[in-house]
């Protein structure tokens, strides 16, 4: 294949180096677990994105998620530029807040009420502490492989030994915090008795992604969840289900609507914003009275709420909440991962496109259904090679392994068959060359 060039984006990596920690804004993005510098985009319309070298890529990370409907969707784009043309921020409510509240809660029988600000991790932060508040409780329950962003006392691991007791993950996190986190196995019905036996008037709330897609996508069996619910019940601890992720994504009402299963308190953000900076909190409005200026639990934010980001929100949301919307998403999924799955069993590759609604992870272990962290093979040598073959032929992912991939309403059925056909020979690149690899 002809060398693609990519000099653009590599001098201004070179460029950004001397102004962010490592290049970048957010680390993952500095291609630190795949080859080459990272690939500095310029546009997006539809499921395609262009680089700054002039190079085109159909999207498989969508922002990490946000883009359901694609790159400038009309529909969202009318929104963000209708409301700037009022301005762009007034710190006083907006009719848009109410109507985002609305276009939400009037189809979402878990949560009553609920308050917007600008991130995931602000959602998750905010949720923690009004857990805390209302339950009075100190410690949370979290289980390893659930990302819940970059919260203090959810960057702990799982510690050693019998103790669930959370060690931290990341440099600058008290030890007497991350004392506060137990940490569980996901999918471990006997770990969470023994638990809830040890703390049970301890635990404020137990954190969870009902659908974890930070590290791999580790579906967990229904039953897990179910009990997981009961046991909260049991002990009154609240059950948070973060759906940062999940939310508006494998259902407008994301995985508690998916599994049927009511948790106490939720987060969104993500998809919520419409590629803006949007993240919420909801529960119960007995829970959410907690909530300053209602109750004692203090949470405020000059940018929450902002109108423009709202009416990405609404325009959407809109969209989103459409009939048949999620099954057409669901449906073009499929037929992108029976095509690639397909052509890797044929070939008897070990591999494969392990997937939920719109969402699509690609294992390279062979094991169908790993539900829990420590299962994931580590070695992402050939998730490299597969990465740098896709980029080469025009699909770009997120550059970790670990990442799941989106699929947005803008990836038709032509796009996607284009897609699965680059994903198959590629494939055939990453296996054709560990055998090689093997040989010598
Ligand atoms: C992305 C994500 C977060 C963090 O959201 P940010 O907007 O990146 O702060 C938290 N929880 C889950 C489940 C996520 O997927």
């Amino acid at each position: 294949m002809a060398t693609i060039d990519r000099s653009n984006s590599e001098s201004l990596f070179k460029k950004s180096n001397t102004y962010f920690p490592g290049g970048v804004n957010s680390p993952v993005r500095a291609f630190k677990s795949v080859e080459g510098a990272p690939i500095f985009m310029k546009k997006g319309d539809g499921c395609h994105i262009w680089d700054e070298d002039g190079n085109k890529f159909i999207d498989f990370c969508c922002s990490w998620g946000p883009l359901i409907l694609g790159h400038n969707n009309k529909k969202v784009y009318d929104g963000i530029v209708g409301a700037l043309q009022n301005g762009a921020s007034f710190g006083t409510p907006t009719v848009l807040e109410n109507q985002l509240g609305e276009l939400i809660l009037s189809r979402n029988p878990f949560i009553d009420k609920i308050r917007f600000v600008s991130s995931g991790t602000e959602a998750v932060m905010s949720a923690l502490r009004m857990a805390r508040g209302f339950t009075g409780r100190k410690k949370v329950l979290k289980f390893e492989g659930c990302y819940h962003g970059h919260v203090d006392s959810m960057l702990v691991k799982a510690g050693s030994g019998l103790v669930t007791f959370g060690e931290s993950s990341s440099a600058g996190v008290p030890e007497e915090y991350a004392n506060e986190t137990l940490v569980l196995p996901l999918n471990d019905i006997e770990a969470l008795k023994e638990c809830f036996k040890k703390y049970k008037n301890e635990i404020a709330c137990a954190i969870i992604e009902p659908i974890p897609a930070n590290n791999g996508l580790l579906l967990q069996d229904k039953s897990f969840l179910l009990a997981l619910r009961e046991i909260c019940t049991e002990f009154g601890v609240l059950l948070f289900f973060d759906e940062v992720i999940s939310g508006f994504r494998v259902g407008f009402n994301g995985a508690a609507e998916l599994y049927g299963i009511t948790p106490d308190i939720i987060t969104y953000g993500k998809i919520i914003g419409g590629g803006l900076p949007v993240g919420a909190y909801g529960a119960k409005k007995e829970i959410m009275a907690m909530i300053s200026p209602e109750g004692p639990v203090y949470q405020a934010g000059t940018l929450s709420g902002n109108p423009v980001a709202m009416a990405a929100g609404i325009a959407q949301l809109t969209e989103c909440a459409k009939d048949g919307f999620y099954e057409d998403q669901e449906a073009r999924t499929k037929f992108f991962v029976d095509r690639v799955n397909t052509y890797a069993k044929d070939k008897d590759y070990n591999f494969e496109l392990v997937t939920i609604g719109s969402i699509f992870w690609i294992s390279f272990d062979g094991k169908k259904s790993i539900q829990k962290a420590d299962q994931i093979n580590s070695d992402m040598s050939q998730f490299s090679k597969l990465f740098s073959a896709l980029l080469d032929r025009g699909v770009y992912l997120g550059p970790s392994g670990y990442e799941v991939g989106f699929i947005s309403q803008a990836h038709t059925k032509e796009y996607l068959e284009e897609a699965a056909k680059i994903f198959c020979e590629s494939l055939d690149v990453v296996f054709d060359l560990s055998k090689v690899h093997l040989t010598f």
